[in-house]
């Protein structure tokens, strides 16, 4: 895929000028997002929260709830107030793929261990389900680690999550281009919302 920066610059530069945007007041972003580096993601683009601004974003491989996420989500919700918190995974995720590598990537199995995922691959190929789903499932589950992990973080430094936050797990399918509320627990529904 060809990449033009410059082009691309002037025309997002063209529209900046067209709306008359005026970000130098600061930001009020209603969304606080955490999600994989993957670049078939685009949060702002798979809600259509196109305005520059709207949404507060953490990277990282898999979405995981690091150290940098827990300085930035601390950042945002103590100073920006966003209405909701979404931790974002994704089928196919490299990141995940990764615990099936054994020691070829050592430095981001090392990286999930550390971050809730230590027996995540062995905790669901011990449950009940059906072989082609493992994956899929594994996603479903390291996304649940990192809202437990995130909610003690909000427990354990600020009393809990601010009242009138919502928080969000939500799984990408990169095959359909559907989006789903994490299943509670291993084998759970999943809820489409798009
Ligand atoms: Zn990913």
């Amino acid at each position: 895929m060809a990449v033009d920066l410059e082009g691309g610059w002037e025309e997002h530069h063209r529209r900046f000028v067209e709306k008359k945007m005026d970000l130098s007041w600061g930001q009020d972003p209603s969304v606080a997002a955490v999600y994989c580096s993957d670049s078939r993601l685009n949060f702002c683009e798979t809600f259509s929260l196109d305005a520059q601004g709207s949404v507060f974003e953490v990277r990282n491989v898999c979405g995981l709830f690091t150290q940098d996420a827990q300085a930035a989500l601390s950042y945002a919700l103590c100073h920006l107030k966003p209405r909701r918190v979404v931790f974002l995974h994704h089928t196919g995720c490299g990141g995940y793929l990764s615990l099936f590598s054994g020691d070829v990537e050592c430095e981001i199995t090392d990286y999930l261990f550390s971050h809730g995922c230590r027996n995540l691959k062995e905790y669901v190929e011990s449950q009940d389900i059906p072989c082609g789903e493992v994956f899929q499932v594994m996603v479903e589950e390291g996304l649940r680690r990192q809202l437990n992990l995130f909610l003690d973080f909000m427990e354990r430094h600020f009393n809990g999550v601010p009242e009138g936050v919502e928080v969000l797990g939500l799984v990408y399918e990169v095959e359909s281009d559907s989006v789903y509320l994490v299943p509670d627990k291993v084998g759970g529904k999943r809820m489409y919302l798009k």
